[in-house]
């Protein structure tokens, strides 16, 4: 039957082209807003999880803030973060020599997301 009316003008080979490259490109946009979008929704999570913890009675001058495992003297010491303040484990920060202080994992995923600084810096 009949071609279809196209109102640009272009053939439907050449409107499908246009439109799939369009599309990819869209696609890779919308790609990277999605793990954008996706790493706010863990970092909103984990903020309201720390809220309700640092409530508990004393928690966090206990256990980790971010993986909840016990400080203990010299073998896992507990030190404050340096943007949200909560006492962090070892494994949940990293040294800032810029800054000479912690930054936890979570801080670190917020700087990256929000300020698009990368964590990187950290240890330069
Ligand atoms: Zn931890
Ligand atoms: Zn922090």
């Amino acid at each position: 039957m009949g071609r279809k009316l196209d109102l640009s003008g272009l053939t439907d080979n050449e409107a499908e082209h246009v439109l799939k490259v369009v599309q990819r490109d869209m696609k890779l946009r919308k790609k990277e807003e999605d793990r954008l979008s996706e790493m706010k929704q863990e970092l909103a999570e984990e903020g309201s999880r720390c809220s309700i913890l640092s409530k508990q009675h004393r928690f966090n001058e206990h256990c980790c803030i971010r993986c909840c495992s016990p400080f203990t003297f010299l073998v896992n010491p507990k030190r404050p973060c340096l943007d949200c303040q909560y006492n962090v484990c070892k494994t949940c920060r990293t040294y800032s020599k810029r800054e000479k202080a912690w930054l936890c994992t979570v801080c670190q995923k917020t700087r990256l997301v929000y300020y698009g600084l990368n964590p990187v810096y950290l240890t330069g």
